[in-house]
């Protein structure tokens, strides 16, 4: 039987989420257009130097330790100045990566969390990942400038259909052009599917669950897919989705953020067996090595300044000598509002 990791409440604020975020994608894009028109273009980044993977805290010489062997990795979607609940601000962005300097984190890219995560690989201490689901062209215009400023690496997880086929009417999707230029800044893109990124109908009353996690109900044929016929969707896609990656990019890690976070084992086993090595979910924990299904925290919320995300992060510290174990670290706490 395939073990399923249900769409539950869990999911539910992902879910919101992207779906609020579709249904304003032709209002946002025509506000995205108006910014277009009205503020200059990014300054030119071609000439400065590649970012580094791991970056020291400049001002404080002896970082604090806040845990030692484990990676926290942070989830963002959308960056525009005008925010909403599903997206925050260029400033408080910048003012979130500021904060992680400021508290001794240590950014680490996606090369180096596989070999942590796949090979058990040491990282420096308060390890931190960046990452973006959908692949919103926002992380060229806003994230990318930032992260460069702070020599800091980050990974999107492209819906790679988005970027084949734009879609006039929803929010701008990177180019593959932007994606190679920010590859040579150390920035990384992995799969989040070809065009598994929706919801649809499971049953013959239309009950909805994410397209990646479930059989799908075939309205022609009156049945909902057989096991064969959900494997073959899910392996087809997912096969796309990295030969589009490797043919635009070149060799990029082979990771996938699922859609809503919602998956099941067969969706693992699939993923396995065409080479990716990373799994990401949208449930709040640490991540320890040679675990690939890896756990992420929601710091893209517009409620969350730089001291909150250094409040947040640390309630992962590790306790104190002295502190009994059970207050240890490998727990998952409710995550900040979505
Ligand atoms: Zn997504």
């Amino acid at each position: 039987m395939r073990k399923e990791y249900p769409f539950t409440h869990r999911y539910a604020a992902v879910l919101v989420f992207c779906t609020l975020l579709l249904l304003i994608s032709p209002v946002a894009a025509a506000v995205f257009r108006q910014h277009e028109r009205s503020l200059s273009m990014p300054p030119s980044l071609s000439t400065a130097q590649p970012v580094e993977q791991t970056t020291a805290t400049p001002s404080s010489p002896v970082a604090p330790r806040h845990y030692r062997d484990r990676v926290l990795v942070l989830m963002y979607h959308h960056i525009d100045p005008r925010e909403d609940p599903m997206t925050i601000s260029p400033s408080r962005f910048s003012d979130q990566m500021d904060a992680l300097q400021r508290g001794g984190y240590h950014v680490i890219g996606m090369d180096k969390l596989l070999d942590f995560a796949v090979d058990g690989e040491p990282v420096p201490d308060n390890a931190v990942v960046i990452t973006f689901d959908d692949g919103y062209e926002s992380f060229y215009r806003y994230a990318y400038p930032i992260l460069k400023n702070h020599h800091f690496s980050a990974t999107n997880f492209i819906i790679v259909k988005a970027t084949d086929s734009p879609d006039p009417n929803a929010l701008p999707h990177l180019t593959w052009a932007e994606m190679r230029q920010m590859r040579e800044d150390g920035m990384r893109f992995g799969s989040h599917t070809y065009d598994l990124h929706h919801m649809a109908a499971v049953n013959a009353s239309g009950l909805l669950q994410p397209a990646l996690a479930h059989p799908i109900f075939l309205r022609g044929k009156g049945r909902v897919e057989t096991e064969r016929e959900y494997e073959e969707r899910v392996r087809n896609d997912l096969a796309l989705a990295q030969e589009r990656l490797d043919a635009e990019l070149g060799k990029q890690p082979r990771v996938l953020a699922f859609p809503y976070g919602a998956y099941n084992d067969t969706v693992v086993e699939i993923g396995r067996s065409l080479g990716i090595q990373l799994f990401f979910t949208v449930k709040e924990g640490f991540n320890r090595p040679k675990h690939t299904v890896l756990d992420r925290i929601n710091a893209g919320t517009p409620t969350l300044t730089g001291d909150g995300l250094l409040d947040l992060l640390h309630r992962y510290d590790e306790p104190s000598p002295g502190v009994p174990a059970s207050a240890g670290s490998d727990f998952v706490r409710a995550g900040p509002p979505m």
